[in-house]
């Protein structure tokens, strides 16, 4: 189904289905020997959402390959584990720089509030969707698991006034932060709600502020690319998930993430996922891996001078 001003989602469907995807991956890549991360919570999260698929994944009953051969991404596992290795590294950096305020944007079933050592005295803010924080909240404390840092979560949609939503929170904007977008500046936004996003997020940053981000598109425009678009709805449609990625991401030229914040004052290093693998000590790509979408999609770190 088409995105719509306003619409809004849980974790079983619409882009909130998404955030269930990567944290399947997650567990599934931590299960591997000598794993690239470590989401002790990202299974028991997945479960409680309950897609068939995603919970075979995080469970370790469906084999990563053949899902990933069944829906044309190869190295999908992989992939989400070296992002998710790359911002991990990414706040260990700004923890040990002396950031004690993180706001986490888009936050779906990040689990980093509480797997993380922050240093004492770190305050994070996890964003998203009102549905999608009540039911993460709720399942952690099922499940008994408590924050490693002091955790603010905010209900409210990123196209609307989120900044007033995150002060309420007692967010301080005269502290430096350090900011994370993962995984949503990829297509989830309209373009111009991107914008909106960074040109909120620079005046909120005090000096020696930070922010990391991953941004492109995950379905790219070309015929080819629509043309693996619906090979992997399919390939969902065959696993029980209805799943369409090109109506879910918003089409149209996306923003430079890292060229707007270096025209905005801020000094970025900017990484590709081939990078990323070998960061975290993974094979090589490949050439299949290459061709997919996702591995267009580029990575920043940046920090306001
Ligand atoms: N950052 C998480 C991770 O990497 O595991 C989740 C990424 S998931 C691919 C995309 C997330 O963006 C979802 O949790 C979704 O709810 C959130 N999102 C997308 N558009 C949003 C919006 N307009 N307002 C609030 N959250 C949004």
């Amino acid at each position: 189904m088409a995105r719509t001003e306003g619409d809004s989602w849980d974790l079983a469907n619409s882009v909130g289905a998404t955030a269930t995807m990567v944290a399947a991956a997650r567990a599934a890549a931590s299960k591997r020997p000598q794993p690239v991360i470590t989401d002790d919570f990202a299974e028991p999260l997945v479960r409680a959402v309950g897609l068939d698929v995603f919970t075979r994944l995080a469970s370790g009953e469906l084999d990563p390959d053949d899902l990933e051969r069944s829906v044309g991404f190869p190295r999908m596992v992989d992939t989400f584990a070296a992002r998710a290795r790359y911002f991990d590294d990414y706040f260990a950096a700004a923890g040990q720089a002396g950031l004690l305020q993180v706001v986490i944007v888009a936050s779906g079933l990040d689990s980093r509030a509480y797997r993380l050592r922050w240093p004492i005295g770190t305050i994070v803010y996890e964003i998203d969707q009102p549905e999608v924080i009540a039911f993460k909240a709720a399942t952690m404390s099922e499940i008994g698991a408590a924050p490693t840092a002091k955790l603010r979560e905010v209900g409210v949609d990123l196209r609307d006034d989120w900044p007033a939503a995150l002060q309420e929170a007692g967010f301080d904007p005269a502290h430096p932060t350090a900011w994370l977008a993962e995984g949503v500046l990829i297509g989830w936004l309209p373009p111009e709600a991107e914008v909106r996003l960074l040109d909120s997020i620079i005046p909120l940053s005090a000096e020696g502020s930070r922010f990391a981000a991953d941004y492109g598109t995950v379905t790219g425009t070309s015929p080819a690319a629509r043309e693996q678009a619906r090979l992997a709805t399919e390939g969902w449609r065959q696993q029980g998930l209805d799943m369409d990625l090109t109506s879910l991401s918003y089409p149209g030229e996306h923003t430079d993430v890292a060229a707007h914040l270096h025209e905005n004052g801020w000094e970025t290093t900017e990484s590709r996922l081939t990078d990323l693998f070998s960061a975290a000590g993974l094979p090589e790509l490949g050439p299949a891996a290459e061709q997919v979408p996702a591995a267009t999609i580029k990575f920043v770190r940046a920090v306001r001078l």
